[in-house]
Formats: C-alpha cells, sequence, structure tokens
C-alpha cells in the first residue's frame, strides 16, 4: 500500500514568509490517482534537519516527495543531502545540463560554474525534466521506497509533476486505473439538505466516490471513478450524475470551475435574450459581475445604479407613491425597478435589487431584508423577498447570486 510523505523544504515556509501550496498541490494530484498521503512535513534549509526529516519520513512512508532546494545557491541543499543519506553518488546529467544551456542561451546570458550544479542529478535516477525552469527533477527508488525531487517555485514544480513525475509513480506502482473526476455545482440548496436527499446514494458510494464541498453559499459534489478503461470511467460518472440530479438535479446549475454568473451569462447567449439591471443594495455588483466575463456585450444593455430614492425616482421612473407609501425597500419598488430598467433599455430582462445590507436597518427593515425583481416581456413581474443574516458584503454578493438563480429559473 503506497504511504506517501511530502517534505517541503525551505525556510521561507517555516518563517511564514510564503504558504506550503506545494503540499496542496501535490496532496490533490494524488489523491486524484488514488495514492494516499500520510504525511507533510516541513523543513528548512539546514543539512541536519533535512536529514533528520527524511530518516523519519522512511519510517512511516514508502513513497517521499520533496519540494524546493534544488537550485543553484548554497541554501539549496536537498539532492546532497538525500544523495548522502540514501548512499548514492551525484552524477552530471548531459540532458539536464543541454536544458539549461539552452535556457541560457533563449534569455542571451552566460551560464556560471552554480548553474551547472543544477544539472547534477542522483546516479540511477530517472531524470524529470523541467519545461519552465532550469533545475531538473528526480524519481528514484532505493529499497523498495520512491523518493520525488521536485523544484520549489510553483511554476517549475507543477508541470514537472504532472507531465513527469505523475507518470512515473504510476509506472513504479503498476497503478492501471485511469482515475476521472467531475465536479457538479449546485446552488440554492444548503449543504445539510443535499447531503439528506442523497444520503443512502453517499452511504453507498464506492465507484465513484462522491466528495461534498460547501463554500460561498454553494455545494460543490466531486465524483471520482475509477476504471482500466476510460470511456468505462466517465460512464461511471454518467449514470451517478444521472441517479443524484434525478433527486436534487433542479439545483445544479454547471460543471467545474463555472460560474452562476458564467451560466447566467451563457443562457441568454443561447436564448438570444438580452437584460438590464437597476442596483441600489447591490451597486452595481451584478453589472460588475456580468461584464467581468468575455461577451457580455451581447446580451447585456446597461444599468442604473439607484441608490438614492430621487435617482430611483428620477432616472428611473419610480413613482413618488411608490417611494412613499411602501418605501424603497419594497416588492412594490423591486416591480417597478424591474420593469422601468427593462423599459428603458429596450432589453428582454429587467433585474432589480433593494434591500437593506446594513449595518443600519432602513424604513424599519432589518438589516438582510432584500427584493429581487425579475421583469419579462411575456410575463408578469415576480419579487423575491429574501431574509438573511452576514454582512454587507455576504449580503450583497449573495444578492447577485440569487438574482441570476431567479432569472435562470
Ligand atoms: P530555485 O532554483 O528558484 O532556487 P529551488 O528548487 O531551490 O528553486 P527554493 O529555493 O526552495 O526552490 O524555493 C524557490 C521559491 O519557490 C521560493 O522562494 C518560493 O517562492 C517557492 N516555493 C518553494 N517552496 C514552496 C512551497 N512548498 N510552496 C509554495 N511555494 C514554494
Ligand atoms: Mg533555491
Amino acid at each position: 500500500e503506497a504511504k506517501t510523505e511530502i517534505i517541503a523544504v525551505g525556510s521561507e515556509l517555516l518563517l511564514g514568509q510564503i504558504v506550503n501550496s506545494n503540499a496542496q498541490f501535490l496532496s490533490k494530484q494524488l489523491a486524484e490517482i488514488g495514492i494516499n498521503v500520510y504525511y507533510h512535513t516541513v523543513v528548512g534549509d539546514n543539512a541536519e534537519r533535512l536529514k533528520q526529516a527524511i530518516k523519519t519520513a522512511q519510517e512511516r512512508a514508502n513513497i517521499i516527495i520533496f519540494t524546493g532546494g534544488l537550485g543553484p545557491t548554497k541554501d539549496d541543499l536537498t539532492k546532497e543531502t538525500i544523495a548522502d543519506v540514501l548512499g548514492k553518488k551525484l552524477v552530471t546529467n548531459e540532458e539536464a545540463l543541454a536544458n539549461i544551456q539552452d535556457f541560457f542561451d533563449k534569455t542571451k546570458r552566460v551560464m556560471s560554474e552554480n548553474n551547472k550544479k543544477q544539472a547534477i542529478v542522483l546516479e540511477d535516477a530517472e531524470v524529470l525534466k523541467n519545461e519552465t525552469g532550469m533545475a531538473p527533477g528526480m524519481g528514484v527508488e532505493v529499497d523498495g521506497r520512491f523518493y520525488i525531487l521536485l523544484p520549489g517555485p510553483p511554476s517549475e514544480m507543477k508541470p514537472m509533476f504532472t507531465n513527469y513525475g505523475q507518470q512515473f509513480l504510476i509506472d513504479k506502482l503498476g497503478i492501471q486505473d485511469k482515475i476521472i473526476s467531475r465536479v457538479l455545482r449546485y446552488f440554492g440548496i444548503g449543504e445539510s439538505k443535499l447531503e439528506t436527499d442523497i444520503e443512502d446514494i453517499i452511504d453507498a458510494q464506492t465507484n465513484p466516490t462522491i466528495a461534498p464541498l460547501a463554500s460561498n453559499d454553494e455545494v460543490t459534489l466531486r465524483l471520482t471513478a475509477k476504471h482500466t478503461d476510460e470511456a468505462e470511467a466517465m460512464k461511471l460518472l454518467d449514470e451517478m450524475e444521472e441517479k443524484i440530479n434525478a433527486r436534487v438535479g433542479e439545483y445544479c446549475y454547471g460543471y467545474e470551475q463555472t460560474t452562476i454568473m458564467g451560466e447566467l451569462k451563457k443562457l441568454l447567449h443561447e436564448k438570444n435574450l438580452t437584460i438590464a439591471a437597476a442596483e441600489s443594495l447591490t451597486g452595481g455588483l451584478f453589472s460588475e459581475q456580468l461584464t467581468a466575463i468575455e461577451g457580455a456585450s451581447q446580451i447585456f444593455k446597461g444599468s442604473i445604479i439607484c441608490y438614492t430614492n430621487e435617482v430611483k425616482e428620477q432616472l428611473l421612473k419610480v413613482s413618488s407613491g411608490t417611494l412613499e407609501n411602501e418605501g424603497a425597500v419594497s416588492a412594490a419598488c423591486a416591480t417597478e425597478m424591474a420593469d422601468n430598467i427593462r423599459e428603458i433599455t429596450g432589453s428582454d430582462i429587467g433585474i432589480s435589487f433593494t434591500g437593506v445590507a446594513g449595518p443600519d436597518s432602513l424604513e424599519r427593515h432589518p438589516v438582510g431584508t432584500v427584493f429581487i425583481g425579475i421583469s419579462m416581456t411575456d410575463r408578469e413581474t415576480e419579487v423575491h423577498e429574501i431574509n438573511w443574516a452576514g454582512s454587507r458584503n455576504a449580503v450583497r454578493t449573495r444578492t447577485v447570486k440569487f438574482g441570476c438563480h431567479y432569472v435562470m429559473q
């Protein structure tokens, strides 16, 4: 059974100057190919302590992955120390040397003696090519344990591991399975409700596995399937997705890294519809997020940021009667805002946001009272009233997400 320890070498890590994101990245990658990570260790640029860390790792792991300390300077001592502990010689690798020379030629600089040191590798090691830097990585098997050495800079470490390091392990461990995962994104359903709705499916999971994760008002499910045949693994994912979404599919809005705003933009584009916004409480946040997406001009007409009652009345033509009798934080005001922005801009859809973001209450409404209006050509304008707790920022960002969600319904 594979037991992995990741040893990050670097005094900056211990000083709190940088975060050990390398360990996080590697752990994720290893989990995807079904390799267990048991320990994360961080050690400074110190030969004695690194030696100690290696010996400890040897007692409890059979895959040891190092990041950092492969550079040309004095404080870079990872491979020298490992060579020492393993009783291995260090030898110059011609291919790595050529790669470094190439790097200098391209940047029209002269290679120093120091840089030649980077082409030195552990004898018998498989060299892992560095496509984005100079120091080569290494993979070597000694006494039934696998050692992988990777550079510190994430821009070098990541491609080296995904392109070569991972394959080294797959080959050495004889991993036959293809592992693929799919992320399903849900909105408008809480984590506990979603997990309860599919509890029996989660309890019975084997292949694919199901990993729920909640963040920023959303829940994601990562499905991971293993199979020697990639098409079969894909089929397992399809079947599991279908089974889950037969129950909670109405909340599923997309896959992988997408956002609700991104999906809204896509949908409007597909249906050839335009939208405009009247933003009070959100102060332009909806428009900002929508226009951050490429191609938004095809579906977004514009918005009026109507923070005060005067602007609501004068620019957006909300009736003074509504503002006086019902107030700006009301279903009636949200309706007029949505209807009027749609008409003023000649859009297919008008969306409005009004409410109390806090910290103080307004018009006797508590903080977190929000009205979202949605006006469309061929149906009655709908208003969603929401009441929630949270900081000013949380209320505003949530409101925008819910606005997108309601338009897509
Ligand atoms: P170089 O040739 O750049 O010296 P190296 O392999 O010797 O590379 P280090 O000197 O240990 O690596 O680290 C170089 C830089 O890489 C650090 O300054 C830091 O920005 C980044 N780095 C190192 N280790 C980590 C880590 N564990 N997580 C995230 N970033 C890291
Ligand atoms: Mg270095």
